[in-house]
């Protein structure tokens, strides 16, 4: 099947995550590509293909060597729905606006990055929904890998071991993920943009949780006796240092983020989330908070205020040092296919960072598409058939 087609086949069955449901998957419809998936696992030789109660597949490819995990997950962002996605072909891209539907254009004013790829072919949207090149694209590029290996059995590569997740995109792609059926050496996740870049480093992350409570009483008689949480609250978030904010941190900063304020005068609570590429910075960063807000309970002794902090994800930085052989193989298979190899950091987290975490060590690899989670997502198709080459490298022996 031509990888462009697998790929739109993908595209077009809604897949949309949903962060309200609290199930796994957190959107039955999930399924649906996942089965579809297993299907052509099998088709492809992959006969112990198949899907778990959570909607994820594994399935594997017997070879020599190392065993190779390839990971890509099946959900789509929350920001643009899914439903009736209806991708287009532009052939021979020209640089100028091209009008998605009526209401829409793809503009390289808008995004100049696009003016890289005049003279290639684009997969986009219709304008009504987002492409999910993110990460169908990674789906297919897999597929596309097996297939190649299918269709030439001469082919000597490692053993490979393929896992689809679901719920990357609301941050719960690990939560029943099984290394053991993963059964892999070190892995990649496919789920980047630029395909010359290799994600090997991203964001320690932490949320927090700050719960104020006052004294509530008749404002008309709260002389010396009403606290009022909502400013005791205020006043805490005046200690936060104000340059560290997403607005203006930039490449290896991290930053403090407020997500939401809810409550009264009585009762509030925040919550928060930190981000930094080093650990003990992040670690300053929340112990910094509960210190000012024992400051701050000296001065109300009356008020309560909980600081409840939670690790997210980390950095896996250290895994992929203390393990180089994924990133090393990238960078040969890059190279090999004309590709300048760049080493980038992800200012967020991924799947592969908590698959390090748990032992397995996997960098990110790019897919071709750009724009991300809306309706305005592309992909190269340049770039995601000379990707295909690149994993195919990768696993070759
Ligand atoms: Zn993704």
């Amino acid at each position: 099947m031509d990888p462009v087609q697998r790929f739109i086949k993908y595209a077009k069955i809604d897949t949309q995550a949903d962060d309200t449901t609290g199930t796994t998957p957190s959107t039955e419809k999930q399924k649906d590509l996942s089965r579809v998936l297993v299907e052509d696992l099998k088709e492809l030789g992959l006969e112990d293909a198949y899907m778990d109660e959570y909607g994820i597949v594994y399935a594997h490819l017997k070879g020599e060597g190392d065993k190779i995990g390839l990971n890509a997950h099946v959900d789509t962002a929350l920001e643009v729905t899914d439903t009736n996605c209806n991708p287009q072909i532009i052939k021979n891209y020209d640089g100028k606006d091209y009008h998605l539907n009526d209401k829409y254009v793809l503009s390289s004013e808008e995004f100049p990055a696009l003016k890289k790829h005049i003279g290639k072919d684009l997969v986009v949207t219709d304008g009504n929904t987002l492409l999910g090149a993110d990460d169908k694209a990674g789906i297919a590029i897999i597929m596309g890998v097996l297939e190649h290996l299918h269709n030439h059995p001469e082919i000597k590569h490692h053993n490979i071991s393929v896992c689809f997740t679901v719920d990357e995109e609301i941050g719960e792609g690990p939560k029943h993920f099984d290394l053991k059926k993963m059964d892999a050496d070190y892995a990649f996740t496919i789920d980047g943009g630029d395909i010359s870049h290799i994600d090997a480093e991203n964001f320690n992350a932490q949320q927090v949780h700050i719960h104020v409570e006052g004294v509530s009483v008749h404002p008309g008689e709260g002389k010396n006796a009403l606290i009022n949480a909502l400013l005791v609250l205020h006043e805490l978030i005046e200690t936060f240092p104000k340059k560290e904010t997403p607005y203006d941190a930039n490449e290896d900063e991290g930053y403090w983020h407020i997500n939401g304020i809810e409550g009264s005068s009585d009762v509030c609570d925040l919550d928060m989330i930190l981000r930094d590429f080093d650990y003990d910075n992040l670690l300053k960063r929340s112990e910094y908070i509960k210190e000012q807000a024992a400051l701050l309970l000296k001065k109300y002794p009356k008020a309560k205020i909980d600081v409840a902090v939670r690790d997210q994800y980390y950095n896996m930085l250290p895994y992929v040092q203390k393990d180089p052989r994924p990133v090393d193989k990238a960078k040969e298979a890059l190279i090999k296919n004309g590709l300048t190899p760049v080493m980038s950091k992800i200012r967020g987290g991924t799947d592969g960072a908590t698959f390090s975490k748990r032992g397995l060590v996997t960098p990110n690899l790019g897919t071709g598409s750009s724009n991300h989670h809306g309706r305005y997502e592309y992909l190269v198709v340049q770039d995601f058939l000379k990707m295909i080459d690149v994993v195919l490298d990768i696993v070759k022996l």
